[in-house]
């Protein structure tokens, strides 16, 4: 057990045998043995392989507990063997806390994701997906507005949302994967607030559709599809552009952007697949976004204005705040699951500290 943890920790960390082998003065064949169980470290060496390794010397003993399964990295994300086992290693280590904190908290919550009841079993065209998405609003109380703060809700219909800084450079934005009966949907940490929300519902799309998709249909577009229609319903597309333009105006755009939490490009493809927009007015947008630019990126790579502001998940910190208030945890194992010092945490508790990314 300690062996495969210290194989997750190196993982994790993204180094190699002889790197972490150079790093604690010891041999990669030596190293190799820990990982196989086949010797056991000293505690001299365990408390060097932490350093190394940026973990606490509990990490080692917590149980390896977490199996991900159906895990779907987008089919082009190209990330690295490398990249990809650490952000793994990443996302297991954060749901071993969620696991750990959810055994101490009371058993009646959170509750578990389960897919909404009357959904198709067969999906035949892309236009079909509006209506599914629809019907998860109901099914979630989301009404047909602009939905505020969509990690949130996610977290309430249980599924756990986890942000990764291993995104191997922004070359992978998201996936859904199961683990030991928990329902996760992982995301990069580093794109902006549209984007990632964009991936989101796109993720979730998957968690909607698959097995309902008919084979003539594209899965990705399919999620794609989904992801826009659940950010912005049908109805609400064609109240607010009108059923047919040959223009929609960039600020209209950018306006839309910021109510919605859909991107300016986000918006052009809804309205081209509602139809708003016919092909030849949608082809003139894409070329007008070509030409534009500011400091020399255009803006179908990089819109204009201010970017819509990132989500970040607040579950999980409250509910370990939540324990600590009720005496379930104490301030060290507080600290542990929120990857903090003693020092942050209390000054965390004093409301002195200030996270950059204000997501605890
Ligand atoms: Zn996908």
């Amino acid at each position: 057990m300690l062996g495969s943890r210290i194989k997750q920790g190196r993982l994790a960390a993204g180094i190699s045998l002889r790197e972490l082998a150079q790093s604690v003065g010891l041999s990669a064949m030596a190293i190799s043995k820990y990982e196989r169980d086949q010797i056991k470290p000293s505690s001299e060496t365990l408390l060097r392989l932490t350093k190394a390794l940026g973990v606490r010397t509990e990490y080692f003993f917590r149980q390896p507990s977490i199996e991900l399964t159906e895990v779907d990295f987008r089919k082009h994300a190209k990330l690295s063997v490398q990249e990809e086992a650490k952000a793994l290693e990443d996302v297991r280590e954060k749901l071993e806390r969620w696991l750990e904190l959810e055994a101490v908290i009371p058993a009646s919550w959170p509750k578990a994701f389960a897919l909404p009841k009357g959904l198709p079993s067969q999906i035949h065209t892309y236009e079909e997906i509006d209506a599914l998405a629809d019907r998860i609003r109901v099914a979630w109380q989301l009404g047909t507005g602009p939905i505020g703060n969509l990690i949130d809700k996610m977290e309430e219909e249980g599924i756990k949302v986890i942000l990764t800084p291993h995104d191997g450079g922004k070359k992978f934005d998201g996936l859904v994967a199961r683990a030991n009966g928990h329902t996760v949907i992982v995301v990069g940490q580093d794109w902006p607030g549209d984007r990632q929300r964009f991936t989101l519902g796109h993720e979730l799309g998957h968690l909607m559709l698959h097995g309902r998709i008919s084979a003539d249909l594209d899965e990705e577009r399919a999620c794609h599809r989904f992801a826009s229609a659940f950010l912005v319903p049908k109805q609400e597309a064609l109240r607010l552009l009108g059923t047919s333009r040959s223009w929609i105006e960039p600020r209209e755009l950018y306006l839309l952007k910021h109510e919605w939490g859909l991107s300016m490009n986000g918006w052009l493809y809804r309205a081209q697949d509602l139809g708003i927009l016919n092909k030849a007015a949608a082809r003139r947008h894409w070329e007008f976004f070509s030409q534009q630019s500011e400091g020399g990126v255009t803006w179908r790579q990089h819109e204009p204005g201010n970017a819509y502001t990132k989500e970040c998940p607040l579950r999980f910190a409250q509910l370990v705040y939540r324990a600590l208030a009720e005496d379930l945890i104490g301030e060290s194992k507080a600290a542990e699951l929120l990857g903090l010092t003693l020092v942050s945490l209390r000054a965390r508790r004093r409301m002195d500290a200030t996270d950059a990314a204000g997501c605890h």
